[in-house]
């Protein structure tokens, strides 16, 4: 396994890569509680971006699992979970926290959000996001389905400390991750809801022959 050092996302910022097609990034819940928000764009065509609402028609699910694709705009995959020794609680319905979501909460001044965490991660790539999104892929968050079947109950992550997903690319691509700043809404799991730092890194072809993930298509 060829794989790259250990990078670190600082608590409450965010780091972006790329990844050529074939390459995968092992993401690190370091201490076990933090909640990681993620974005992907085609390299260099940055308006094909990785979709939930997208994924979600895809896999007919609800959040995705290890042999799930999540795929663009364009409905083309972009990454492929391949790995995935946490408890499997992952979330794409919820949006990417940014700085009107802390004001809502009562928040004066300025509040490190993902969003911006996003923007400011890929512009230290030298690029800018044509049309940059709330949707993000919640690694790790804990959003939960009511037994209504409609409401959603939002909880403290389940993860262990060194628990770790993998994600394959499927096209050439860059990839943000954002250490969640989020310490107002209890969704990290570390008792005082603290942002912690997260670990990871890229590998070379250790999954490149898993396959994607079929379009999901109706019986007839
Ligand atoms: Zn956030």
């Amino acid at each position: 396994m060829a794989q790259s050092d250990i990078q670190t996302v600082p608590a409450a910022h965010g780091k972006a890569f790329r990844m050529r097609q074939g390459q995968s990034v092992r993401l690190i819940n370091t201490h076990g509680s933090q909640v990681v928000d993620c974005w992907a764009w085609r390299d260099p065509e940055m308006s094909e971006y990785m979709s939930m609402e997208a994924t979600r028609v895809w896999n007919q699910r609800l959040n995705p699992v290890v042999g799930d694709s999540l795929v663009t705009n364009l409905r083309n995959p972009i990454l492929t979970v391949v790995e995935d020794t946490s408890p499997g609680v992952h979330d794409s319905f919820m949006a990417a926290c940014s700085r009107e979501r802390y004001e809502r909460l009562g928040v004066s001044g300025y509040h490190r959000n993902c969003f911006d965490n996003m923007i400011e991660a890929v512009a230290a790539l030298g690029l800018t996001i044509p049309n940059p999104s709330l949707a993000s892929l919640n690694i790790f968050m804990n959003i939960a389905v009511k037994e209504d079947g409609r409401s959603l109950d939002t909880r403290p992550t389940v993860t262990r400390a060194g628990d770790h997903i993998t994600f394959r690319a499927d096209m050439d691509c860059i990839v943000a991750f954002s250490a969640c700043p989020q310490d107002i809404v209890g969704i990290q799991a570390d008792g005082d809801n603290t942002p912690r730092d997260v670990q990871f890194a890229i590998l070379d072809d250790d999954f490149a022959d898993v396959p994607t993930s079929p379009s999901w298509v109706p019986e007839r």
